[in-house]
């Protein structure tokens, strides 16, 4: 099947302008005749045009528009998938990525910490202030690490942070900063529940796996724990250094 003439009656006064341009015995009526026509035919193809040119700055304004809400959406999604909804801190999955990435070219300190006692604010304050203190913790760690790494909530009150080519030493500071942020902050818990954290510090060469970094991390957290709480411990390799705090 062919397809219609969009230009048909177009063509059709072309046409007879051609016909009447070809006959040398075509008086001047024919001649302005057709020129009437063809000055007729001529202004309506501008004003379509123009129609067709002010539509088309439109669509082009629309995509334009679409297109930078698609960029917004997919970078909305990318925040939500690596996020924690109830902190904003990235979550545990994004951690895990950014450590492994973080291992493959480079060293890493890794600072893992877990709330001391929290059962004990869930039980006797409810959970919902649970949650409070945790988002408050996520303020202290964020307020304490700058731009010297990054910070997650890796399980319920278990945090970690990513500090990429810096030395034991440096990250046992910084945790120690953080532990006291968080000594210090006041959280809408009643006198007596002093909310503080247990920190394990690890520091791992290129080429660890993640899970061996957080093993040695998670082991020096525990041995926080043990001996008394609210302290930083750190582990180089395979040595475990606990302080006389
Ligand atoms: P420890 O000093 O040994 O860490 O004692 P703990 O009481 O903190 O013990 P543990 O770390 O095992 O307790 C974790 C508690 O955290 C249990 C769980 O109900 C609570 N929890 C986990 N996720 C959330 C959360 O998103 N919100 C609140 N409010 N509580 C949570
Ligand atoms: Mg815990
Ligand atoms: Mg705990």
């Amino acid at each position: 099947m062919s397809e219609p003439d969009l230009f048909e009656s177009e063509n059709g006064v072309l046409a007879g302008a051609r016909a009447v341009f070809g006959n040398p015995d075509a008086g001047a009526q024919a001649y302005r005749d057709t020129l009437g026509e063809l000055i007729g035919y001529y202004e309506r193809l501008m004003r379509e045009t123009r129609r067709l040119i002010r539509r088309s700055d439109r669509e082009e304004l629309e995509m334009n528009r679409l297109n930078h809400r698609l960029q917004d959406l997919a970078r909305e999604l990318e925040f939500r998938a690596t996020r924690d909804t109830l902190t904003g801190a990235l979550n545990r999955g994004a951690i895990i990525e950014r450590a492994g990435a973080m291992l493959a070219g480079d060293s890493l300190s890794l600072i893992v910490l877990d709330i001391d006692h929290f059962k004990r604010v869930n039980d006797s304050m409810g959970h919902p202030v649970g949650d409070t203190v945790i988002r408050g913790v996520v303020e202290c760690l964020e307020r304490s690490v700058q731009g010297a790494g990054v910070i997650g909530r890796v399980g319920g009150e278990e945090f970690a942070a990513l500090l990429p080519a810096r030395g034991l030493d440096t990250a046992v500071e910084l945790a120690e900063r953080m532990r006291l942020q968080i000594e210090q902050h006041v959280f809408p818990v009643k006198a007596g529940l002093q909310v503080t954290a247990s920190f394990g510090v690890s520091w791992s060469p290129p080429g660890t796996s993640f899970e061996q970094a957080y093993a040695r991390a998670d082991e020096a957290l525990y041995q926080a724990k043990r001996s008394g709480r609210n302290r930083v411990v750190s582990l180089l390799e395979s040595e475990l250094v606990v302080p006389l705090h």
